[in-house]
């Protein structure tokens, strides 16, 4: 009967009705609420999936909705250490916005970041370069966080909300996805233990079990490189604002300012050659930083000559190619125990959703990290499925309603790939010394550095 009046009214009066019956109906379901039974499952406690769980938490359209956080490893009891952790992330200004909706940013600003105002790139086989975020007093081109300080102050927001329960040790084992007639979806922990929710969010990383259990279709490929990382000993104290990155034939190498006195290190390399900078005695280490960012290249004399030609025609044009070129720092030394190296590869899911499951940050994508893209893009997809779920639990619909969830899908799909072709585009463009590329990528850096739409472009796909 009331269905039936609900049938009959306008679309303006059916949404509320639905919601106010759907939360009738769940408030009773709620406080008779199986503890084994929650409304949303998340699977991986990392930078993403604690950043969920505490997005979705605060979100007044699912107030009335639980979220447990499974988290393979074991609690940190964490205080911000002395020295700086070798894994930071740089993390984009759309990042930043969701950090400080969600009440984290505050705890990050009282311990420490550091603000990049200026990126600069160039090439060490031509003169090509370009720089991002010019002036000093714009806006700060993106801010680089240690990764446990970032989930430490996520967790410390997460904390406030009582609806989040969060369990460590909890590595999940096997997961029954819902078939047909089913509507919730069953998981076991290693211990043995069972719990059921409406809406399962794979947030386990790179090897993603969730994803696995979805038989989804998986692009993915290893770049047969490592990203070798380390805390950097500057050798003067300086005004250390800018980010540098130099593509170097083996791959690029970037310095992200931390202090005045200290950077973090990326350097994509090859395997043989990352595996031979974790082994050499520190001060050799040293020596092979220095000369990767500072050691001249031979260049050839047609990119040399093209690059000089294409600059007068761009002046022509009133758009100079030249960049102001500030050096990058000189390395004194590192901090003690702080070298690592890790996996480069490229990944993408074909679906990031499926009956009752979605996925969320690197279990959907994986990308290099040239363009210090990667964990932002899971930032992205956060924000993104924070407000399809709030739309569709305020429209009266399911946590699991698949058109809501196709949306979260479409809008990500639309921004993620083409940044992760991007990406790629770029790592085969510069992981080769064949002149016609150099050549290519040459002109392009020029082509882009002077026509501020592009580049304009390019910093707001980045941005957000
Ligand atoms: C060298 C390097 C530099 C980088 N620099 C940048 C950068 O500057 N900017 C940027 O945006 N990105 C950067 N990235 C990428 C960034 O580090 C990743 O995108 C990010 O760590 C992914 O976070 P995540 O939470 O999705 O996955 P992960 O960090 O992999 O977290 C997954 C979590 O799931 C848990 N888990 C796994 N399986 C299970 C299970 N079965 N049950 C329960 N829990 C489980 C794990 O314990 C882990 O805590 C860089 C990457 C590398 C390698």
């Amino acid at each position: 009967m009331f269905l039936l009046i609900v049938r009959n009214k306008s679309s303006i009066v059916k949404p509320l009705l639905r919601r106010t019956l759907t939360n009738f109906v769940e408030r009773g379901l709620s406080s008779n609420r199986n503890e084994n039974h929650y409304d949303i499952i998340i699977t991986g406690g990392g930078m993403i999936g604690t950043t969920l769980a505490c997005t979705l938490g605060k979100n007044a359209k699912l107030a009335n909705k639980h979220i447990l956080l499974l988290e393979a490893g074991k609690q940190k009891v964490w205080s911000l250490p002395e020295k700086y952790s070798n894994r930071v992330v740089s993390i984009n200004p759309g990042t930043y916005k969701l950090l400080n909706y969600i009440g984290a940013w505050k705890h990050i600003e009282a311990s420490r970041y550091a603000a990049v105002k200026r990126l600069q790139v160039w090439d060490a086989v031509s003169d090509a370069s370009i720089t991002f975020g010019e002036e000093e007093n714009t806006d700060n081109v993106s801010y680089i966080v240690e990764n446990d300080l970032l989930i430490a102050a996520v967790n410390e927001e997460v904390k406030t909300v009582d609806k989040v329960k969060i369990q460590y040790n909890a590595r999940v084992k096997d997961y029954h996805l819902p078939e047909y007639h089913e509507n919730v979806t069953q998981i076991t922990l290693d211990n043995g233990d069972t719990y059921t929710c409406e809406l399962l969010l794979g947030c386990d990383g790179v090897n993603s079990e969730v994803r696995k259990a979805m038989k989804v279709n998986y692009l993915n490929w290893n770049y047969h490189q490592l990203g070798v990382v380390a805390t950097l000993k500057l050798s003067e104290s300086i005004k250390n604002i800018i980010a540098w990155q130099r593509f170097l034939p083996t791959g690029p190498i970037a310095f992200l300012p931390l202090t005045d006195n200290l950077s973090s290190l990326v350097w994509s390399t090859t395997p043989e050659n990352a595996k031979e900078l974790l082994k050499i005695p520190e001060d050799q280490f040293v020596d092979a930083v220095n000369s990767a960012m500072w050691k001249n290249y031979e260049k050839s004399n047609i990119i040399d000559q093209a690059t000089r030609t294409f600059d007068s025609v761009l002046r022509l044009m009133n758009c100079p190619s030249d960049t102001v070129r500030q050096f990058p720092p000189k390395i004194a030394g590192i901090e003690e125990g702080s070298r690592a190296a890790f996996p480069l590869g490229f990944g993408h899911s074909l679906n990031y959703i499926g009956k009752g499951v979605a996925l969320v940050g690197d279990a959907a994508h994986r990308i290099h990290p040239l363009a210090g893209q990667g964990v932002n893009l899971g930032f992205g997809d956060i924000t993104c499925l924070n407000e399809v779920l709030g739309n569709a639990v305020y429209s009266g619909s399911r946590l699991n309603n698949l058109s809501y969830l196709k949306e979260y899908e479409t809008e990500r799909q639309r921004h993620n790939i083409p940044t992760m072709l991007a990406v790629e585009g770029l790592h085969r463009l510069y992981n080769s010394d064949f002149t016609p590329l150099v050549l290519l990528r040459s002109l392009g850096l020029q082509a882009t550095h002077a026509l501020s739409p592009v580049k304009r472009a390019i910093i707001n796909q980045a941005s957000t």
